[in-house]
């Protein structure tokens, strides 16, 4: 592609992020939580997803629901689940541990990216473009999170954006909508009296390896996460395993 065409390909992106966060804002009266977008002369919306890791079962609901809804390829995954075993018995536990694009405020994926095809949203939310990413796979290698996948059918870099089609709807997340358990909870962070504010306020809340300086925006409660190579725990049976390929251990 030449510079050219990525330009006009930029600029049309641009007016059609005009256009999104403008539909946007007439869908957020209805039934996102809190008050989920800005109206003119308000803050605007950072969005963000709290897990409650105390209420998660793994049941795989949300990784199902976010294939169906953005017909991921098999074999590839927006949203998984990471199942960590520990201890040695009988002092032994298995939690589960929901994973997906940490949506970073500082992402590294979007600053190496070469056409802007990754790019930050208004409201926080990191998207591709799929018409301007020529698969270089810079940002996936440069993700810390391991939340991106070539997508076989387009070419283009995936990863979950947070369903922005459903949000533009005035829904929330399919894997949101999809938790029977409630232990995934979506808004808008900016926001002090939404519900995700108000949680992430009055619990302990941690990220997944803040010590990258991404500054993910999603957030657990409950997590106690560590892998086989924790110098904390040297001599603790630890393993990581999970549905995805690769066993990812991040
Ligand atoms: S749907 Fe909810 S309870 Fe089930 S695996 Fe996902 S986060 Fe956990
Ligand atoms: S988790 Fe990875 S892909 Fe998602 S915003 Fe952060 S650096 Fe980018
Ligand atoms: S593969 Fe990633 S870094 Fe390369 S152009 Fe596409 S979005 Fe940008």
């Amino acid at each position: 592609m030449t510079n050219t065409a990525i330009k006009q390909k930029q600029g049309r992106r641009d007016f059609l992020k005009g256009v999104g966060a403008a539909s946007a804002a007439v869908a957020g009266a209805t039934t996102l939580p809190g008050k989920a977008l800005a109206t003119v002369g308000e803050q605007k919306p950072r969005y963000g997803m709290l897990i409650d890791t105390r209420k998660c079962v793994g049941c795989h609901a949300c990784s199902v629901s976010c294939r169906s809804e953005n017909n991921v390829p098999m074999g590839k995954h927006r949203s998984w689940v990471e199942y960590i075993e520990k201890g040695t018995f009988p002092d032994v536990s298995l939690n589960f541990l929901p994973r997906l694009c940490n949506q970073c405020s500082e992402p590294q994926c979007v600053s190496v990216c070469p056409t802007n095809a990754t790019y930050i949203r208004d409201d926080g939310i990191i998207v591709v473009d799929p018409d301007i990413c020529i698969g270089c796979k810079y940002c996936i290698h440069a993700c810390p999170y391991d939340a991106r996948f070539l997508n076989p059918e387009t070419g283009a870099a995936d990863k979950c954006d947070f369903c922005v089609d459903r949000l533009a709807q005035g829904m929330e997340p399919a894997c949101v909508a999809s938790c029977f358990n409630k232990a995934r909870i979506f808004g808008d962070l900016n926001d002090p009296d939404s519900g995700i504010s108000r949680l992430i306020a009055s619990n302990a809340v941690s990220v997944l390896r803040p010590e990258m300086g991404t500054q993910p925006n999603v957030f657990y409660i409950g997590i106690d996460y560590m892998d086989e190579h924790d110098i904390r725990f040297p001599k603790q049976y630890i393993r990581v395993t999970t549905h995805r390929d690769g066993n990812v251990r991040r």
